[in-house]
């Protein structure tokens, strides 16, 4: 089977060269601009939903696109793309349909996977009366998927590494959109963040009056 994926990858690559510039601009040196916190389970990808060119775009996808303030590989992700890419835009993207939602809201044990959704099923726990007023388990779902991108821009919102960008005064826009396969159409949620100031407020805390960490890296700016 992985087989096919060789072969077709070799005429992917066949293709590809129809356009003789293709590789090249490819490999080119390129701007970052956005970090795109995807789900594992997407069948699009930021790139695809956007049309940017390759580079343009640092994904790091997981189930859920949850953004955990303590999974190391979400914030190795978070801390190279602000602090190495320096983008200006972080999109939490979840997609209406997504299985880990669903599971999320089933009562079936996944061994591993329900540590993992530990903090989706509080989130659905919390709006459980809210939730149980939808009668179709499909729009259910949906709806947990888009309280999900909200809840991710909490987390985004209140994390230390994106704090710190805005203080040293880094340009930093944080969105949450979702999409659906069916029609590959972003639709804005109305979360967009912007500063220090509104991320506090959107969290719900105080505005701190020094940064929360600081090293010798950041001290020049
Ligand atoms: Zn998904």
């Amino acid at each position: 089977m992985t087989e096919d994926l060789l072969t077709s990858n070799m005429a992917w690559v066949a293709g590809r060269y129809e356009d003789s510039e293709f590789f090249k601009r490819t490999a080119a040196e390129r701007q970052t601009d956005y970090l795109w916190l995807g789900c594992a389970d997407s069948r699009l990808t930021g790139q695809e939903l956007t049309g940017l060119p390759p580079g343009a775009i640092f994904h790091h996808t997981n189930p859920g696109n949850l953004a955990p303030p303590l999974d190391v590989g979400f914030l190795s992700s978070l801390q190279f793309s602000l602090e190495v890419l320096k983008v200006r835009h972080v999109v939490v993207c979840g997609h209406y349909g997504c299985g880990v939602m669903a599971a999320a809201l089933s009562n079936t044990p996944i061994d591993l996977l329900d540590r993992w959704l530990g903090p989706v099923r509080a989130l659905a726990s919390r709006h459980a009366e809210a939730l149980e007023t939808i009668m179709d388990p499909g729009a259910r779902a949906n709806r947990l998927c888009e309280l999900n991108v909200t809840a991710q821009l909490v987390n985004l919102a209140g994390n230390p590494l994106v704090q710190d960008a805005w203080r040293r005064g880094q340009s930093l826009t944080l969105h949450g959109w979702i999409h659906s396969a069916a029609d590959g159409l972003l639709r804005d949620l109305e979360t967009t963040i912007t500063s220090l100031k509104q991320a506090m407020s959107f969290v719900g805390g105080p505005v701190p009056e020094a940064p929360l960490r600081r090293n010798a890296r950041r001290g020049s700016s």
